[in-house]
């Protein structure tokens, strides 16, 4: 296991040297932004020797609501560094897939027994996050930073919200509801059904779903907290549902996390809520993480501006960034979920993972077959990774009961083109930020 001062010194050697553009500055000239940095550093092991390399790295720290959600599905919903940073990981998956047909990558091999490819033996991934996971990795570090005074504001401030407000929830398939049959002014509370809880909401419960956290006096999201996405990916590996026909599950081998350190929270919020589980598909398996507090600072954490500037009264980045080695000079830039200087009705699905699409029936996996890939929707196509499927259904109905799922509609975009399509009569909405989830 590589160091930790190694870990993330090879992310914010790569951050330093990525443009300014979308970084946090100054807002307004007077108050510092803040924001949160992932990473996910490669290292190729040969020997004594180890090889580390960032090859995807974002930050963010936003979520749309549930309001803010564009009607055409066309948006990323969630642009938390770590759910962006596997994003960018996914999209250096894309590239690497196209170099191991051609017998041209280092990262993965093909696999004859499955027709797959999986990652040679001696690649492993480390996730670096500048700041704890949002969610049950870091209700309690984050109760203890909080000074008493903002803790007690930011409870009047949530009763006053729910006093008024009432959110659509769907209890009886376990689901929250968004679409036009979403049944209103059903619940809220702590409590919005069984096992999940809104975003900091009863913040002494441990070992519980949540949403992302929103400001106390908003609506709340429909994105899980990153600690469950991320204990969500040590089950079901890196690849989402899609990429796992070409690819069999890969997994993080660890995670080295900046402020907010809590080990005992992590190990449980991680790793302890999936052991136990039983019965899943052939290469899928629970991972237990290497946990490791970074002893480098991230200059534009929230902790760092404050250490620097006591006086100063930080406010969170409004842009997110998104960067992968295989297109070094590509960052991407998202304010609002929207991709700065990209026409929003190319949406916001990868160029890359269109390719899918794009190859011979012959080079399609076994699983991808039967699918005729010109008029088969994202969702379909995730729905036949049947292994991906049946391990999902496995942790959600024995670990993750309560979990908000993508609303179909926001599935159903073409995927060799990922643009806004008339299938079967019905109109197809351009990919969420979901996609590849
Ligand atoms: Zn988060």
């Amino acid at each position: 296991m590589p160091a930790a001062s190694a870990i993330a010194a090879a992310v914010l050697d790569r951050y330093d040297k990525l443009p300014k553009k979308g970084k946090p500055a100054l807002r307004g000239g007077k108050r510092p932004e803040w924001t949160v940095l992932a990473g996910i550093v490669k290292n190729v092991a040969q020997g004594d020797t180890e090889e580390l390399e960032c090859i995807a790295l974002s930050t963010g720290l936003k979520c749309l609501s549930k309001s803010q959600l564009p009607s055409d599905g066309g948006a990323l919903h969630d642009s938390h560094a770590e759910v962006l940073c596997r994003r960018a990981f996914i999209k250096y998956l894309y590239s690497e897939l196209e170099l191991a047909r051609a017998g041209k990558s280092k990262v993965l091999e093909p696999r004859k027994e499955t027709g797959r490819f999986k990652c040679r033996e001696s690649v492993t991934f480390h996730l670096y996050i500048s700041q704890s996971a949002c969610g049950d990795a870091s209700m309690g570090a984050l109760e203890r930073s909080q000074p008493e005074d903002a803790r007690a504001e930011n409870e009047s401030k949530k009763r006053k919200w729910e006093e008024s407000n009432m959110v659509d929830v769907d209890r009886a398939d376990g689901t929250i509801s968004t679409g036009q049959d979403a049944r209103p002014n059903v619940v809220l509370g702590d409590l919005i059904q069984p096992g999940l809880r809104r975003g900091r909401n009863d913040y002494a419960a441990l070992g519980v779903l949540r949403t992302k956290p929103a400001r106390a006096d908003a609506e709340m999201t429909l994105s899980m907290s990153c600690s469950d996405k991320i204990a969500k990916w040590n089950v079901l590996g890196l690849c989402g549902a899609l990429l796992s026909h070409f690819i069999e599950p890969l997994y993080l081998k660890g995670i080295t996390v900046g402020d907010l350190y809590d080990h005992v929270a992590l190990q449980r919020a991680l790793c302890d809520r999936i052991e136990g589980l039983k019965d899943l598909s052939p290469g899928y398996r629970t991972t237990q993480l290497e946990l490791q507090a970074s002893p480098i600072p991230y200059n534009w954490s929230k902790a760092s501006i404050l250490q620097a500037h006591p006086d100063a009264k930080p406010v969170s980045g409004d842009a997110s960034i998104l960067w992968d080695a295989n297109y070094p000079i590509d960052v991407e830039v998202i304010t609002q979920g929207r991709k700065q200087g990209f026409a929003a009705k190319k949406g916001v699905w990868h160029e890359k993972a269109r390719a899918v699409a794009a190859v011979s029936v012959k080079a399609l996996p076994e699983t991808l077959r039967e699918i005729d890939m010109c008029s088969a929707t994202y969702g379909e196509c995730k729905a036949a990774s049947t292994d991906y499927r049946r391990c999902r259904d496995i942790l959600l109905r024995h670990k993750f009961m309560g979990w908000v799922l993508t609303p179909p509609e926001h599935e159903r975009f073409l995927i060799a083109t990922g643009t806004a399509q008339i299938v079967r009569g019905k109109s197809q909405t351009r990919p969420s930020s979901t996609s590849g989830t």
